[in-house]
C-alpha cells in the first residue's frame, strides 16, 4: 500500500515513519510512505504557501496552487486516481472501522494542513474525504496523517508478526482487550493471575473473553451499548460481575 503525504514540513515523518514496525514494513515494501513538500511547488518568487484570509480574521491560509500542483505530479507519475484525504478537524473520526476501510485502498494521498488550514477550493477540488483523529485542534496534520499510517498498516498482511496480530485487540471486535502480564511471576506483591500460569488453553480463552467483557463493560460504556452479546458472553459477563 502507498501513502503519498503531502505537507509543509518532511521531517516531522522521519523518525516516526522510519523506526520500529512501520519502519520494517516499508524495508520490506509492505508499505511505501512519501512525503512531498508542497513549498517545492510554490511558484511564488519567495516559495510562499499561504497568505491572509479573504474577509479578514486570525491566522493564514494555505494557498490552493501549491497543494493543486504538488498533487499533480503524483498523478503523473500514478496515472490512476488515488483516494485523497484531508486531515481535517472537521472530517470523521477515525476508527479502527474506518482504519479497516481505508486499508481496501491501494494508494491514500494524504493532505496536512497548517495555520488556518487550507483554502476550501483545494478541498472541493482534490479531496474524497476529511478525517479528524478527534474533537480537538492541533497544529497540523502532520500527526494526524501519521496516526492515520500506523493504524492502516497495522492491519495489512505481513506488517506485524503472528505474535502481535491484532485481531484480539481492542476494539477489533468492539470489545477492549483483556489484561496482559509478562515477566517476573511477582512484581511488587502483585502476581500474575493464576489461571495464566495454567496452561488451560480453554479456562484460559475463557478467562481472557471474561476480562475483555468486564472491562468494555466499566471502562467505556458507550462502546458496551453497541455490542450485541450471544448468550454465552451474557453468562459469562454475569458471571464474573457476580465473583
Ligand atoms: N481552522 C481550522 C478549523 O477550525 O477547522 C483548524 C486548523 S488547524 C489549526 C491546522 C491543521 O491541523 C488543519 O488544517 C488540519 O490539517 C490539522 N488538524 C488539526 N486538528 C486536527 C484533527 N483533530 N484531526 C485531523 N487534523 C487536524
Amino acid at each position: 500500500m502507498r501513502f503519498d503525504v503531502l505537507t509543509l514540513f518532511p521531517d516531522i515523518f522521519r523518525a516516526v515513519m522510519n523506526e520500529s514496525i512501520i519502519g520494517r514494513a516499508q524495508e520490506s515494501k509492505i508499505i511505501q510512505v512519501n512525503t512531498i513538500n508542497i513549498r517545492d511547488f510554490s511558484t511564488n518568487k519567495h516559495r510562499k504557501v499561504d497568505d491572509y484570509p479573504y474577509g479578514g480574521g486570525n491566522g493564514m491560509v494555505m494557498t490552493a496552487q501549491p497543494i493543486y500542483d504538488a498533487y499533480n505530479s503524483i498523478l503523473t507519475e500514478v496515472g490512476n486516481k488515488p483516494r485523497v484525504i484531508y486531515m481535517s478537524p472537521q472530517g470523521r473520526v477515525l476508527t479502527q472501522k474506518i482504519a479497516e476501510e481505508l486499508k481496501s485502498y491501494e494508494h491514500l494521498v494524504l493532505l496536512c494542513g497548517h495555520y488556518e488550514g487550507v483554502d476550501e477550493r483545494i478541498i472541493e477540488e482534490i479531496v474524497d474525504e476529511e478525517i479528524s483523529i478527534g474533537d480537538y485542534v492541533l497544529t497540523g496534520g502532520e500527526l494526524p496523517a501519521m496516526v492515520l499510517i500506523d493504524c492502516v498498516s497495522r492491519l495489512i498482511p505481513g506488517v506485524l508478526s503472528n505474535e502481535n496480530s491484532f485481531t484480539e485487540e481492542s476494539h477489533y471486535s468492539g470489545l477492549l482487550e483483556y489484561p496482559q502480564y509478562t515477566r517476573p511471576y511477582e512484581f511488587n506483591d502483585r502476581k500474575v493471575p493464576e489461571i495464566l500460569m495454567s496452561g488451560h488453553h480453554a479456562n484460559i480463552e475463557k478467562w481472557r473473553r471474561q476480562q475483555a467483557l468486564k472491562r468494555t463493560y466499566f471502562k467505556r460504556p458507550d462502546l458496551f451499548e453497541r455490542l450485541s452479546l450471544s448468550k454465552e458472553d451474557k453468562k459469562k459477563l454475569q458471571e464474573i460481575l457476580e465473583q
